[in-house]
């Protein structure tokens, strides 16, 4: 934020006093936080008299601070930093309300007549003067009837200045605020990106993962089915070979008994021919 120096000269003068300004001099230098004791060297005053002033500029939160411990003395040493965005809306809050309050003084000016006490700058109604016998009630020094063209004169002059700081800071404002929002956005663009592309990747990951898993398992099913098809042949092939030599084995067995059977019955048959032969023989030798 680049802010002509002399409407935050003019606010830091009002609100923290003239002293202020040669400190605010140092921290608008500074590109980075400064620590105490720099800017009580610079100045060629004590630490103690910087921070008094940095607490009357704290109290509008104008200053921030980073600290560290120093490693030697085990205390923290403090590092300001002037708050620029800050103070230029302080200084559009300040100037709307002064301008306000200094018009209807203006509008007025005819209508009532007041009375000042220059050394501590008190202003009270006519009534108020008649009241006190026109002395101070603060100080005690004499009151004294306003001069209202001279006052207008001031008011005027006043006006004059609040209005040109109120229109430098608020233009100001309204682009420091549409940059910290374009600020924003593109921050929130850029997350959202990569929260997207994040999310694709993921998404691509657990796909190639699922699609490898399913290769996998098919090539297991398939392997699975082979071997199972395979077995079953071989189970089957055994066992038609097993019934197969079992039933071989059994027919060589049937047929060999029945070969056998038929031996036998041949060799029971042939004595009985041979008896009957023989015993027709026998008979007919007889
Ligand atoms: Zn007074």
């Amino acid at each position: 934020m680049k802010v002509p120096e002399e409407i935050i000269i003019d606010l830091v003068k009002n609100i923290a006093g003239s002293d202020t300004v040669k400190l605010l001099h140092v921290l608008l230098k500074a590109r980075k936080n400064v620590s105490e004791f720099k800017i009580a060297e610079k100045l060629g005053i004590s630490v103690n008299a910087v921070r008094n002033m940095i607490y009357r500029l704290q109290e509008y939160n104008l200053v921030s601070f980073t600290r560290k411990k120093d490693a030697v003395k085990g205390w923290y040493i403090y590092f300001w930093a002037f708050n620029v965005p800050k103070a230029v809306g302080l200084i559009e809050d300040m100037k709307k309300k002064s301008i306000e309050k200094n018009e209807y003084e203006l509008e007025h000016i005819e209508d009532t007549r007041l009375y000042v006490c220059k050394p501590c700058r008190t202003k009270v109604s006519e009534e108020e003067a008649l009241e006190s016998q026109f002395f101070c009630e603060s100080c005690g020094e004499i009151l004294e009837e306003q001069d209202a063209a001279k006052r207008r004169r001031e008011l005027n002059r006043i006006l004059k200045k609040d209005r040109e700081h109120y229109k430098i800071s608020s233009e100001l404002l309204t682009k420091h605020k549409a940059a910290e929002s374009k600020k924003l956005e593109k921050a929130l663009a850029k997350e959202k990106e990569e929260k997207d592309a994040a999310r694709a990747e993921a998404k691509a990951l657990k796909k190639a993962e699922k699609e490898k898993e399913a290769l996998k398992e098919g090539k297991v099913v398939k392997k699975a089915a082979k071997k199972t098809t395979k077995k079953a042949a071989k189970k089957t092939t055994k066992k038609a070979a097993k019934k197969t030599t079992k039933k071989t084995a059994k027919k060589t067995t049937k047929k060999a008994t029945s070969k056998k059977k038929v031996e036998k019955e041949k060799t029971i048959k042939e004595p009985k021919k041979k008896k009957g032969f023989l015993g027709k023989l026998l008979k007919s030798k007889k």
